[in-house]
């Protein structure tokens, strides 16, 4: 019983992550899904993306939490479009609260809209929100056992950010090994690396997610 529950949830979802997905398409405007646990980095990236293509992309962010609007407010300061949505308590999105979101989100105008998931590392992976694709962000501090441990957080996500970087020589953690970990699970992932906090690596990423808003538009 409690499993074919889960399915019709699931079921439901998808057709509204697909209701989601048209909308979003109609208007060529990017949607990416960031994940990764709490504290890898994911507002921070954002605050230094926002920042670095201010000049040529036009982003619009919906941030999930599961209480409080600290990170909202963060992007707020960057004086770009943000919406919040608390799960209270729930610890991933799902496409009815976007769908929500969408409803009140002035859309028209933006090039790419990024969603910040709740920070968990086992179900965001399985609920589509009507993204184009996911992004999973791992920060070095988090250790080497994690794409191993939670491989399905990367293996549906199309890009695989390693954050922190600049706190290498403090860590433990083997770049060489993560990213043979993270390719054995997915070895179609776009890999990046790179510090939020220093902006090493950004222009990699940058060009990378400029090149995939284009090519959103390029299918309209
Ligand atoms: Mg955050
Ligand atoms: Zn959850």
């Amino acid at each position: 019983m409690e499993l074919k529950l889960v399915t019709n949830v699931l079921k439901a979802n998808d057709a509204l992550a697909e209701q989601n997905r048209h909308l979003l398409s109609q208007k060529g405007l990017l949607t990416i899904n960031i994940m990764s646990s709490p504290g890898s980095g994911k507002t921070s990236l954002l605050e230094r993306t926002i920042d670095a293509l201010r000049d040529e992309v036009r982003i619009g962010v919906i941030e999930g939490d599961i209480a409080t609007s600290k990170d909202a407010l963060r992007i707020r300061a960057k004086e770009v479009p943000v919406i919040q949505i608390n799960t209270s308590g729930g610890c991933h999105l799902d496409a009815n609260m976007i769908q929500q979101a969408l409803a009140e989100f002035p859309l028209d105008g933006l090039d790419l809209l990024v969603i910040e998931n709740v920070g968990n590392l086992v179900c965001p992976a399985g609920f589509d929100l009507g993204e184009d694709f996911k992004v999973m962000l791992l920060s070095v501090t988090e250790g080497n056992d994690k794409p191993l441990k939670y491989p399905r957080m990367f293996l549906e996500s199309r890009a695989v950010i390693i954050n922190k970087i600049d706190l290498l020589p403090y860590t433990e953690f083997d770049m060489t090994l993560a990213e043979r970990d993270i390719r054995s699970i997915n070895p179609k992932a776009q890999l990046f690396a790179l510090s939020a906090r220093t902006g090493e690596g950004f222009e990699k990423w940058c060009a990378w997610l400029k090149a995939r808003v284009a090519d959103k538009k390029a299918v309209l």
